[in-house]
């Protein structure tokens, strides 16, 4: 098959990628680098079935392709803050583009959506069925707000132009290849415990976010994409955590002696989150397997390997 993967390049996109050239799939990688680095899909530049095509999704492209998994969009509250309204530009009319291009082509068409459409959630854990409770005037609405425009338009040329589409809705996940300055938690925690710094826990550490290692959601995307149902389906790990077990965690993996420093909590961070997942046990017959410590030992030594290499951009 002709894959199309947008945001190919970035963290997700581009472990996506591995698996469907190990599975023989031709594949297209669509990315501006605004997040992503070619770095990270190096060992594909010179086969024969990738292609690299650097283009900005705000704007119109034509290619032929089977499936399409739509991932483009900074997804770091750092990086999608930094520049909002092209954020919701990205969203909004890179999604539009996309749909106007699986449309054409008759591609089956999945959306990397998120759990930050729930907002802060008044239902726990959330199943797919809860509304949300998202503010749509605050400094993290650029990336909600424009997540559940793009679900809304991905099930209006659903059911206006037949498209065939899959809905993604993907909690916290973490890997190798997160990038340094995310900003996420995750990538935060390992690069300060490494470098020895004090780990920063915004507010009292009490909020919970529950992580998904990134080759479960991988598999989860994979089975999404080759099943009739269209979703939305929960892809995360149920397993919860505050950021204080998590920042504890990650001290005694890395420096018992990393100290902890609070600082304050930005507005509009969610209390709690944890997926429900029933819908993809049953729908996908998919859980994540991966516990994590284990997926922060595999994190922290990808981490390690860049901050001691001589050349410290080049990622596995
Ligand atoms: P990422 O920032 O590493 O990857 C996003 C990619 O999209 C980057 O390569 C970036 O350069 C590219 N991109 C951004 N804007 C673009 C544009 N206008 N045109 C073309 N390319 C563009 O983020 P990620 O963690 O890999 O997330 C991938 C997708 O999964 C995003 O849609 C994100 O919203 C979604 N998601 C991720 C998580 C998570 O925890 N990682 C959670 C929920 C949802
Ligand atoms: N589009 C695209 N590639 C295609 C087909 C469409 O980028 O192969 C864009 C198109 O330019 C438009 C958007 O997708 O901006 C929506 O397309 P659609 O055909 O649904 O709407 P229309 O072009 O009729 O406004
Ligand atoms: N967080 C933190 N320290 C950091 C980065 C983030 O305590 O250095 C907190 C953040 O306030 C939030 C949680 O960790 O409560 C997850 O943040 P992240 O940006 O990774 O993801 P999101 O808030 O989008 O779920």
């Amino acid at each position: 098959m002709r894959i199309l993967v947008t945001g190919g390049a970035g963290f997700v996109g581009s472990h996506l990628i591995d698996r469907l050239m190990v599975e023989g799939h031709e594949v297209i990688c669509l990315d501006n680098f605004y997040t992503g680095h070619k770095r990270n899909i190096l060992k594909w530049l010179d086969h024969p079935y990738f292609e690299l095509i650097r283009h900005d999704i705000t704007e119109p492209i034509r290619l032929e392709v089977d499936q399409i998994y739509h991932l483009a969009c900074p997804a770091s509250p750092v990086h999608y803050q930094y520049n909002p309204v092209k954020t919701v530009k990205t969203s909004v009319m890179g999604t539009l583009n996309m749909l106007g291009l699986a449309k054409r082509v008759k591609a089956r068409f999945l959306l990397a959506s998120t759990s930050e459409i729930y907002g802060d959630p008044e239902v726990h854990p959330q199943t797919e069925d809860y509304r949300g409770s998202v503010n749509p005037i605050g400094i993290r609405s650029c990336y909600d707000e424009g997540k559940r425009i793009a679900e809304t338009l991905s099930f209006d040329y659903h059911r206006q132009n037949d498209v065939d589409i899959r809905v993604a809705r993907i909690f916290n996940t973490y890997g190798p290849r997160m990038l340094e300055n995310d900003g996420r938690v995750v990538s935060n925690f390992v690069v300060q415990a490494l470098r020895g710094n004090p780990l920063t826990v915004y507010g009292d550490g009490s909020q919970t976010r529950s992580f998904c290692y990134v080759s479960d959601l991988v598999e989860g995307l994979i089975r999404l994409m080759n099943n009739e149902h269209i979703g939305p389906v929960n892809l995360g790990n149920p397993d919860e955590y505050t950021i204080l077990e998590l920042a504890t965690a990650v001290q005694q993996l890395v420096n018992p002696d990393a100290e902890i420093k609070f600082e304050p909590l930005p507005s509009d961070d969610p209390r709690r989150r944890r997926p429900d997942i029933t819908r993809a046990k049953t729908w996908l017959s998919w859980e994540p397997t991966v516990p994590l410590q284990e997926g922060l030992t595999l994190t922290i030594e990808d981490f390690q390997a860049r901050i001691q290499s001589q050349h410290p951009l080049e990622a596995s």
